[in-house]
């Protein structure tokens, strides 16, 4: 008898599955998932993360039961797990997505290096796989726009069904299903998404229903919250992204929305051809970012006295979610405003996004910062002119900052402007740092920094 394992990593889905599909074709398949070890170990591993995965594995064993089969649930070594699972029904293939992170690119080379295991590696995470279109000479795109226009021309592999049936060998026997605590210290944000693929479905349906038409106009729409929300789904694999794709084709508002998940794809692509920019800066600019404890522990409150960048870090903690808008006008407050290094922000951002992970965190945060694929220092965003403008009437800020909710209108922005006597009853800080003085201070330091580089290509030319 043929038996195939396919290990799930964060493909949590049956729907348009490549290496599920292609396990499937076996006589019997173990459809496996490993708690590793190392991740549970790991910083990353956080409550609100954890607490989606465990119900999307949940969702996920239910369809397969669906099917006729179920989750088989296996905790340790990711590599020797899986090798056991395979060695104990005696399966001739492992099927596996590729991934784009370090950590997931290494762990999938440790599993085919490991003895008596074929190792078959699939697409499904990404809608073009990473480098599969590269430009003339160079490894990978560094530019958006180039990209996009390959990225569109680029031909599909097809969609694929769930597959009519699952068999599992009775060999096979996993854990119970962990609960939280079991696998992490803490508790999840209050109004956190529900993980699973019927959720993610549901949330896509919803979307492409209500919103999906006028997502160019209002994506930007503050408190409106007029986007997919789809992040933590596509994060999990609750959602192909190819399925997305092909769910909202030809439909108004389809063009802007599947502009922004190619950028998706671009960072991976980014992520693959540079893994230490996981980390370290995509383009270094020579920064030597300010230390002030003080100042982090005010941004990561939501006590800075910037209502909208507040609003944005509370509905972080409260959601495990920011909208994309809100994550660009904190994350610019914290390395221009404050001029902290972005490597605090995308740990803090990691720690409590369910949607965190290091492709579309750590390189949006280096876009943001002007270390990443656009180093324009000029991209600064004013947070009381940004409020003004995608929260006009305030309202995102009343939502996520209880100490204004008496603050009528856009005013709410600007509690410095406030009559005295009302700015002095509410409970809310003063802005940690002024705005103008800090972004002048910004601007000399990169002129002095672009100096610097020009003087050191001088040398190195002369040289
Ligand atoms: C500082 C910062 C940190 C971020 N961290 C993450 C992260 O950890 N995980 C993450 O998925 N996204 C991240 N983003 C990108 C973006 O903010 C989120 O994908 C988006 O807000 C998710 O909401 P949505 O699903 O409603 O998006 P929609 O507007 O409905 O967009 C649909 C999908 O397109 C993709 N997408 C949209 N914008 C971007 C973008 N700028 N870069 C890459 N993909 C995009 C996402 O998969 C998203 O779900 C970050 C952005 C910034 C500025």
């Amino acid at each position: 008898m043929d038996t195939a394992v396919v290990v799930f990593t964060r493909d949590l889905r049956v729907h348009d599955h490549p290496a599920l599909s292609a396990a499937a074709r076996a006589d019997a398949v173990v459809p496996l998932f490993v708690f590793d070890d190392g991740i549970l170990a790991g910083p990353f591993n956080r409550p609100n993360r954890t607490g989606f995965l465990l119900e999307s594995l949940t969702d996920l064993h239910e369809s397969l039961v669906g099917l006729g089969g179920r989750l088989v649930v296996r905790r340790g070594d990711w590599v020797a797990e899986v090798a056991a699972a395979a060695a104990a029904v005696g399966a001739r293939s492992v099927h596996v997505s590729d991934d784009v992170s370090p950590f997931a690119r290494r762990r999938i080379e440790a599993l085919r290096a490991a003895a008596g295991v074929t190792v078959e590696v699939h697409p499904g995470v990404n809608v073009v796989e990473p480098l599969a279109v590269t430009p003339n000479g160079k490894d990978h795109f560094q530019v958006f726009t180039p990209y996009h226009n390959r990225w569109q021309a680029t031909p599909r592999r097809s969609l694929l069904g769930v597959p009519a049936a699952i068999a599992v060998p009775d060999a096979e026997v996993g854990i119970d299903l962990p609960r939280l605590a079991d696998l992490v210290a803490g508790d999840r944000s209050p109004a956190v998404a529900p993980g699973g693929e019927t959720a993610g479905r549901a949330a896509l349906t919803a979307f492409v229903r209500e919103r999906l038409a006028g997502y160019g106009d209002r994506h930007d729409d503050l408190p409106g919250d007029a986007t997919s929300r789809i992040a933590p789904y596509l994060r999990f694999g609750c959602l192909s992204p190819l399925d997305v794709l092909h769910t909202v084709a030809g439909r108004p508002g389809a063009e802007p929305f599947v502009r922004q998940l190619c950028w998706r794809d671009f960072y991976a692509q980014c992520l693959v051809a540079r893994p230490r920019a996981a980390w370290a800066d995509y383009r270094t600019r020579g920064d030597d970012w300010n230390d002030d404890p003080a100042a982090f522990a005010a941004w990561t409150a939501g006590l800075t006295g910037y209502p909208v960048v507040d609003a944005a870090m509370r509905q972080l903690r409260q959601e495990g979610f920011v909208h994309n808008r809100a994550r660009m006008i904190t994350a610019s407050f914290l390395t221009k405003d404050l001029y902290l290094d972005w490597r605090l922000g995308a740990r803090w951002f990691l720690d409590w996004l369910v949607d965190g992970e290091i492709a579309n965190n750590n390189l949006n945060w280096q876009w943001t910062a002007g270390t990443g694929t656009d180093t324009n220092p000029h991209r600064i965003f004013n947070p009381t002119v940004q409020g003004q403008r995608f929260d006009p009437d305030g309202d995102y800020v009343r939502r996520y900052v209880p100490e204004l909710a008496s603050v009528a209108g856009g005013a709410v922005h600007e509690p410095w402007n406030l009559p005295p006597l009302e700015r002095a009853l509410l409970d809310y800080p003063e802005p940690i740092v002024d705005h103008r003085a800090a972004i002048a201070e910004y601007k000399d330091r990169q002129a002095d920094l672009s100096a610097r580089r020009r003087a050191a290509d001088a040398d190195a030319n002369a040289g």
